[in-house]
């Protein structure tokens, strides 16, 4: 392996449910081309070295987006799994050997160059690290029936969003330890170290640009940001 391999995983393996409709959500068109183009684009343009993808539509990414846009950086494409985190170590096996991961959800096509710099630098100093922006709102805690329990400090809760950064064996271990828990209710990679692993997940600010698309509404309001320049 060269001296430092960097990959990214873009994970395009769920089944957007909540998108209603017949097309999954990371194929639905935004601004004419599809939602998961444009990671893929950034993640072509930037120090990573691969891509890996993970999907279940191989043929209509290699033909729709990998060959059409030139995206050869992408030099795996692989399955994914039941849920998120069963996606993601598929793309964990097809990266190795690497330095350095990338875990990014295709269905957050706002993804800029300053947010991949941020990561690999802030990955090399703390061997893992996430994007993410401090809350808007008062979060609260609420039990079965609905009612609120417990408001934790505002100032102390961050909505996290991906890429997420990990040194690659650090990542691949907690996987493997975590997997012979049969996890469940795991929604980030960063949950995955804080449970199996003494190493702290740094924080990095990324942007309230960066959603991710879930619902029709989702799509008006990445277009809309799409046309207006903030910086
Ligand atoms: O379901 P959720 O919105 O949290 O998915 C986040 C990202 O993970 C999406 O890009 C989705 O395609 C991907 N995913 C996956 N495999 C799954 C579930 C989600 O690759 N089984």
């Amino acid at each position: 392996m060269p001296k430092e391999m960097i990959k990214a995983i873009v994970l395009a393996g769920g089944s957007g449910r909540r998108m209603g409709g017949n097309c999954k959500k990371q194929y639905m068109l935004l601004a004419g081309r599809p939602i998961l183009y444009y990671s893929l684009q950034t993640f072509q343009d930037s120090c990573v070295d691969e891509i890996i993808l993970v999907t279940n539509e191989a043929e209509y990414c290699r033909t729709e987006l990998v060959h059409k846009y030139n995206l050869d950086k992408v030099t795996k494409i692989v399955p994914g799994g039941q849920e998120r985190w069963n996606s993601v170590y598929s793309g964990l096996l097809a990266a190795e050997p690497c330095s350095y991961i990338l875990i990014h959800d295709g269905a957050r096509p706002m993804l800029t160059q300053t947010m991949i710099e941020d990561s690999v630098t802030a990955v090399r100093t703390y061997s893992a690290c996430v994007i993410g922006m401090p809350v808007k709102d008062t979060i609260k805690i609420a039990d079965d029936e609905k009612f609120a329990v417990q408001t934790p400090p505002r100032e102390t809760l961050w909505q996290i969003q991906t890429p997420q950064s990990f040194s690659y064996p650090l990542i691949v271990q907690a996987y493997q330890k975590i997997l012979e828990q049969h996890p469940r209710g795991i929604t980030d990679d960063a949950m995955v170290i804080e449970y199996a692993m003494h190493t702290k997940v740094k924080l990095i600010q990324g942007s309230y640009r960066n959603i991710k698309i879930t619902t029709p509404e989702d799509i008006v309001i990445a277009e809309a940001m799409m046309h207006i320049q903030l910086e």
